[in-house]
């Protein structure tokens, strides 16, 4: 007789990393995991578990490599939003990883609501949600593709807001930001 496996994606380490084990743990799943590992098998069911960084997971859940993934609601509306065709569906929102997707601008700035950002430019690393937003308001402004450390951007003048992640604000706040709107309240998802 052969068994048909699950394969579930888990960020392999990060933000999501040990509450999405603990999930499994608290489920009766242990997890034979050992460092550096990409793969593990759950003893108590056949279920195979894929370590990966949080951004491959929406694709590799859409495209079927695994039937299920544990990501965040950023990355994941993200991938949906930029993705023609995407098929991959929320199963349940988990409560845990909460941030959200925030528009923020240098304190005392130019730019004092979000009609002011029509003819801005935007450093972020989500430009289809971002993109959304702004049409969304009727808002034409200049989108800034950064990988990471956009919080920097105004202070380098390459742009005049940030559209960034934010979960308790310090690194806002270190940098002279404030916020201006939130556009996606995020928390971990499972997602099938
Ligand atoms: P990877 O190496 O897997 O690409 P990463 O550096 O992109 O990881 P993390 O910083 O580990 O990502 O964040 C993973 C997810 O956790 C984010 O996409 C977001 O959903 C959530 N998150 C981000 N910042 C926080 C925070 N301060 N507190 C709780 N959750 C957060
Ligand atoms: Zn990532």
């Amino acid at each position: 007789m052969t068994t048909e496996r699950i394969r579930i994606a888990l960020q392999k380490s990060g933000r999501l990393a040990e509450d999405s084990l603990k999930l499994l743990k608290d489920c009766g799943l242990h997890v034979a995991r050992s460092k550096d590992q990409l793969f593990c098998r759950i003893k108590e069911l056949p279920i195979d578990v894929l370590l990966v960084r949080d951004d491959d997971i929406p694709n590799f859940v859409d495209s079927g490599i695994c039937e299920l993934g544990i990501v965040g609601e950023n990355v994941f509306a993200e991938m949906k939003t930029g993705t023609e065709n995407f098929s991959a569906t929320v199963v349940e929102r988990l409560g845990f990883s909460q941030c959200r997707l925030t528009i923020a601008v240098p304190e005392n700035g130019a730019v004092k609501s979000v009609a002011d950002l029509a003819g801005t430019t935007i450093a972020t690393s989500y430009p289809h949600l971002l993109q959304a937003f702004l049409i969304s308001h009727k808002i034409t402004a200049k989108t800034l593709v950064m990988m990471g450390s956009v919080e920097v951007a105004p202070r380098l003048k390459i742009a005049d807001a940030i559209c960034d992640i934010v979960a308790s604000g310090a690194t806002l706040t270190a940098n002279n930001l404030r916020e201006l709107t939130t556009i996606l309240n995020s928390q971990a998802l499972l997602v099938r």
